[in-house]
C-alpha cells in the first residue's frame, strides 16, 4: 500500500516555538528584503561570469545560467559540473555586489535577541556573503554558526541529505528545530525531517504562493515583525 502522495506527518515535539532549540535561519530574501533587489545583482553577476568563462554573447549566456538553475539546483553547480569551475571562483566573483541596498535592522535585532534558543544560517550562498550581510543589518552578534554552500559539499537545498548533514555537523536534533525560509520548496526536506517551518511569504516568481502547502506551519511577510510579536502565549494558540 503506498503513502508516497501524502504528506508525511510532522515529527516535530515543538508544543511552542518558544521551546525551540535551534532556529535556523535562510540568508537572502529571508534575513533581508526583497525589495532590496540584491538577488538581481547576484543574478546579473552569474550571467557575467558564465559569458566571461565560455565566451558566450550575454545573452546565450543568461539562458544557459537558467538552464543550468533549473538542471542542476544551482548555475555554480552546472558551471563545477560541466566546465569544471573552482566554486570558490564562482562565488567570489557572484557576490562582489554593491550592499549599499542592505541597512541595519534594529527591530529584527531586537526581537533576535529577544527570542530564546541557538540560532544558526543556512545558505545556498557563501559564508564570506552571509558574514557581510549579517554586519551590514547590525544582527551578526545573534549567531552561533553559518552553514554555507561549501558546507554542503556544493550540494544546494533543498537536497535533503544537505539537511541530513547540516544537523550532523551542527548537532541540530530537527523535531525541536524551526526552520525559516522564503521558498517554499526548502521547507519541505525540513518539515519531513520534523522541523517546524516559517515561509518568508515575499510574494515573488521563485517563491509561490503556495502557502497551503502541506509542509508550511507558518506563513509570514515581515519576519523582523512577527518575530517581535511572538510571545510565549500567542505562539500557543497559533501552533
Ligand atoms: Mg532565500
Amino acid at each position: 500500500m503506498s503513502q508516497s502522495n501524502k504528506p508525511s506527518p510532522n515529527k516535530s515535539t515543538i508544543s511552542n516555538l518558544f521551546n525551540a532549540e535551534t532556529w535556523i535561519f535562510d540568508l537572502d530574501n529571508t534575513l533581508y528584503s526583497v525589495k532590496t533587489n540584491l538577488f538581481s545583482q547576484i543574478d546579473w553577476k552569474m550571467t557575467q561570469f558564465v559569458s566571461e568563462h565560455l565566451k558566450l554573447e550575454l545573452e546565450e549566456a543568461r539562458l544557459l545560467q537558467k538552464q543550468y538553475f533549473k538542471q542542476f539546483g544551482t548555475t555554480m553547480r552546472g558551471m563545477m559540473k560541466l566546465h569544471n569551475v573552482n566554486p570558490k571562483v564562482f562565488l567570489n566573483y557572484v557576490h562582489d555586489i554593491d550592499l549599499t541596498p542592505i541597512l541595519r535592522q534594529p527591530q529584527l535585532n531586537t526581537a533576535l535577541e529577544s527570542l530564546p534558543g541557538r540560532k544558526v544560517i543556512f545558505t545556498n550562498a557563501s559564508k564570506p556573503h552571509a558574514r557581510r550581510i549579517i554586519c551590514r543589518l547590525g544582527i551578526e552578534a545573534h549567531f552561533q554558526a553559518i552553514f554555507d554552500i561549501v558546507d554542503s559539499e556544493y550540494l544546494p537545498k533543498p537536497a535533503p541529505q544537505t539537511y541530513k548533514k547540516l544537523c550532523h555537523d551542527l548537532i541540530i536534533d530537527p523535531t525541536r528545530a524551526v526552520m525559516v525560509d522564503d521558498m517554499v520548496g526548502n521547507l519541505e526536506p525540513a518539515y519531513n525531517m520534523g522541523m517546524k517551518t516559517v515561509l518568508i511569504d515575499t510574494g515573488i516568481e521563485w517563491s509561490p504562493n503556495n502557502n497551503s502547502a502541506t509542509h508550511i506551519n507558518y506563513s509570514v511577510k515581515n519576519l523582523a515583525r512577527w518575530l517581535s510579536k511572538l510571545t510565549p502565549e500567542n505562539i500557543k494558540k497559533r501552533t
